[in-house]
């Protein structure tokens, strides 16, 4: 319960307090909750001494990823409040998930990494308990112990399936991918946006595995938007797909989901939290983060994705026009076909004329105030994206970032 003095304090922080004081304890608990969307007056980034940023960088683990939206943020806070069954809440969350994006099952994970291995493992141990508990070590047990991706779709987080224990066999084609698979073969692993970059592609994987009777486990992790993505990949027929919460999504960024065919979503939730002797115990996500990733899908599915676009391309348009013309500097917007598809500002320029690298320029632009984070770099480019700004934003790094474009170039 809440203590007097808090709760007194709390009260006299609220501009009317008149009528408050004559509720119960527990009823003045409730009525006033705070508003999660009104900041505290404390300034912890700022006691701290930890620099915040504008991100025209995009979603990246290392900034935090994205902003929740105020909707996430108030499922946050309320959910804070009491007590459930973590595995009813899961059972549930993961129904009502399931219901609106059209599979199966679903369950929230604490990013796509974690829905990567738990995933994995559901394919190693089924629903038996006995084997989560060996997990990694898959000597001696009769599980499976290989998993099959493309030599061309090598990404680090390819790690995330290799902590089950398991030994990754990389193939090139068609007739690589059957010839390697045999009865060792757990699982075949597919990143999406490397599906052009691989010899085989959706339906060429899908045909094999489905031939075969391999699962397939498809990384989407970046892939929203478009929104259409949420149910695409199921609906083509992979058996598990792997969001991120925290990109796209601007869900709670410790969280992700793992979606698909029943069988699997169950079988990877014997080795999720709460049970301890498995290897996704360190992989919890609590009540507050499965209700705000619930809703920060309801909440993407409502939204208006051609407004949000429209946005961002206006704020990506202003910037590329106040650069203007420099000699040297080419300035295209692009959007990529596959991952964070969202309209981006790709500059490159001739050192000769424009005298700065990729990475000073991120680096003048980190050390200004206020400081802007920007992506790529190295020897002459850099990219920016604007989903992550706030409205307005794009003014000060535009100003920004053409006034040192412009003092370095001849
Ligand atoms: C970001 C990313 C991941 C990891 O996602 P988290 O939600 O941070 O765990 C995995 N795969 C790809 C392709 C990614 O872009």
């Amino acid at each position: 319960m809440i203590s007097r003095r808090r709760l007194i304090q709390q009260i006299s922080a609220l501009p009317l307090m008149g009528g408050l004081m004559s509720f119960d304890l527990a009823g003045a608990s409730r009525l006033i909750l705070p508003d999660a969307t009104i900041p505290t007056a404390r300034n912890y980034f700022q006691e701290l001494g930890v620099r915040t940023f504008i991100n025209a960088a995009g979603t990246y683990t290392s900034m935090t990823g994205s902003l929740m939206a105020d909707e996430v943020k108030q499922a946050y806070m309320r959910t804070s409040e009491d007590f459930v069954d973590i595995d009813e809440l899961q059972d549930k969350v993961g129904q009502r998930i399931a219901s609106l994006l059209g599979c199966e099952a679903a369950t929230v994970t604490s990013g796509a990494a974690s829905a990567i291995t738990l995933g994995t493992a559901g394919v190693l141990t089924g629903t038996d308990p006995e084997k989560a508990a060996k997990l990694p070590h898959l000597a001696g047990t009769g599980m499976k112990t290989e998993v099959i991706m493309q030599r061309k779709h090598y990404i680090e987080y390819a790690h995330a399936i290799e902590n089950c224990g398991v030994k990754i066999v990389y193939v090139d084609t068609k007739e690589e991918l059957k010839r390697a698979i045999n009865k060792n073969t757990a699982m075949y692993y597919f990143v999406n946006f490397l599906n052009y970059e691989g010899q085989i592609q959706w339906d060429g994987v899908l045909e094999v595995c489905r031939q075969y009777n391999i699962p397939t486990m498809i990384d989407c992790a970046a892939d929203v938007p478009p929104v259409e993505n949420l149910s695409k990949y199921t609906d083509m027929g992979f058996d598990m797909v792997c969001f991120s919460g925290g990109k796209g999504l601007r869900g709670p960024q410790s969280a992700g989901v793992l979606l698909g065919k029943k069988k699997y979503i169950d079988a990877a939730r014997v080795s999720a939290p709460p049970r301890g002797n498995t290897i996704g115990r360190g992989m919890k996500v609590n009540k507050e983060e499965i209700i705000a990733m619930m809703v920060a899908i309801e909440s993407y599915l409502k939204r208006d994705h051609e407004k949000d676009w429209a946005l961002w391309e206006s704020q990506v348009n202003h910037i590329k026009n106040s650069i203007g013309d420099i000699p040297g500097l080419e300035a295209k917007i692009d959007v990529p076909v596959l991952a964070n598809v969202v309209p981006t500002l790709n500059l490159s320029w001739n050192t000769q004329q424009v005298k700065i690298s990729g990475d000073r320029l991120k680096e003048e632009m980190r050390k200004g105030h206020p400081s802007i984070e920007i992506a790529g770099g190295g020897k002459n480019s850099v990219s920016i994206t604007t989903w992550m700004l706030k409205p307005g934003q794009e003014r000060i790094v535009a100003s920004r970032l053409s006034e040192i474009l412009h003092q370095k170039s001849i």
